[in-house]
């Protein structure tokens, strides 16, 4: 019999993982992706909840373990770096996880365990998508023609393809704006993640890394998209805002000035009624970017892929429709989750006042108190849930 064909549009997290997954259960595996080489670069992801298993299950938790940034707490600290509360970080998934990973280290992973049949076209985006009765047929830019029995799109949030194939996506811009990027280290780094948050919304983290750098993070809310602006229009708008913001904020500005690793996010969560149609399905931030507001987008991704596949290769399913179904209706719960953020969640984030940032304070000094500690675990808490991983049918290695 003919081994099933995927072709995958994006290799990140999601994508990679649906191609480990469906490479696994038996199925032929091509992957696109838009970037004329593998991406290294990002910041800090986590491996939470359910992906530790689906981790775990790929062979690879220990491989992401020893890629571990080496940060062990997170800590708020005040304008003169002296720490005001400490969040809680024991147990697996605290403020600081255990698995605490460089999106690009974690990608490569999973890049790693791909075998060599595992065809990638880099520098290719799709054109033109043809959902025929039997196949899809897929024509990318460069003119090249694939025919599959599935096409995946795992192309993040900004995901064009989607946006070919799909009328009903809507966006939710939570109107904050986060910059990450990697400065260099200096002796006053340590091993924890450093939070610092000023009046007009502004928010400045460092935390360590596992490559003798740091990586930083400027995030305010109430602020404009800058997502498409170019690198010096975004430097310029960024010294405009935090250059008074305090603590290490000029560092930092001076520190994204020559770095080559800097990531504009401009938060928005996807929402989307059905996540498949036809030969063709969504997976990862394509489908439901949970943004790092709700946290938990690399361990969805990384799920995803598993559920995928799982779904596909259950026998009792008859057709490829209600697979598909059944990979949605499993992924949603863990996704409305993570994307129902508190009400007023932004004003606690991101105080504009110097009142709002004193009334912030004295509810972290709750929050982190012995006795609502629990309660302030069970907010880094995403991709949770009782119900087991549904089975999956693999190859013979
Ligand atoms: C370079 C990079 C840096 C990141 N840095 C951070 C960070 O610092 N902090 C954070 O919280 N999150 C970051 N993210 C996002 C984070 O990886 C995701 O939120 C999460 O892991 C879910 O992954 P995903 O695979 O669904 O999407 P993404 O990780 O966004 O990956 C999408 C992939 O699809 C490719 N792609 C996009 N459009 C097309 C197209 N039309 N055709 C083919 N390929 C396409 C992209 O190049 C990328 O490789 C980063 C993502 C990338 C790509």
């Amino acid at each position: 019999m003919d081994r099933r064909h995927v072709v995958i549009s994006g290799a990140s997290i999601a994508g990679l993982s649906v191609a480990h997954w469906l490479r696994r259960a038996g199925w032929a595996v091509t992957v696109l992706e838009r970037a004329p080489e593998f991406r290294d670069g990002g910041q800090n992801v986590d491996v939470r909840g359910v992906a530790r298993e689906v981790l775990d299950r790929m062979g690879l938790f220990d491989a992401v373990k020893a890629q571990n940034t080496t940060e062990t707490a997170t800590v708020l600290v005040r304008g003169d770096g002296s720490v005001r509360a400490t969040l809680p970080s024991d147990g697996t998934d605290g403020a600081t996880a255990e698995l605490e990973v460089l999106r690009g280290d974690f990608a490569r992973v999973v890049l790693d365990s791909l075998p060599a049949d595992v065809t990638f076209h880099h520098a290719e985006q799709i054109e033109h998508v043809d959902d025929l009765a039997d196949s899809v047929r897929v024509t990318t830019r460069s003119g090249r023609t694939l025919d599959a029995d599935l096409l995946v799109i795992a192309e993040g949030v900004r995901s064009t393809t989607r946006d070919l194939l799909f009328d009903d996506v809507r966006r939710d811009d939570l109107g904050v704006t986060m910059v990450f990027g990697t400065i260099p280290r200096t002796d006053a780094d340590d091993d924890r993640w450093r939070w610092y948050n000023a009046v007009r919304g502004r928010q400045v983290h460092l935390r360590p890394d596992n490559h003798g750098t740091t990586r930083a993070i400027l995030a305010h809310g109430r602020g404009e998209d800058i997502a498409g602006l170019d690198r010096d229009a975004v430097m310029a708008h960024l010294r405009d805002r935090y250059d008074d913001a305090g603590w290490e904020a000029r560092r930092v500005l001076d520190g994204f000035a020559t770095s080559d690793d800097v990531y504009v996010d401009q938060l928005t969560q996807i929402r989307m009624p059905t996540w498949h149609r036809g030969r063709v399905c969504l997976a990862g931030d394509a489908a439901w970017c949970v943004t790092p507001m709700g946290g938990g987008g690399a361990s969805l991704a990384l799920t995803s892929g598993y559920v995928l596949a799982a779904s596909l290769s259950d026998p009792e399913t008859r057709t490829l429709d209600d697979a598909l179904a059944a990979y949605e209706s499993w992924m949603r719960p863990l996704v409305d989750d993570v994307q129902h953020l508190p009400r007023g969640i932004q004003y606690f984030a991101y105080p504009q006042s110097r009142l709002g940032l004193a009334i912030r304070e004295g509810l972290d000094h709750v929050l982190t108190s012995p006795l609502f500690a629990p309660l302030a675990a069970r907010l880094t808490r995403v991709a949770e849930t009782d119900r087991p991983l549904p089975p999956i049918v693999v190859d013979a290695p």
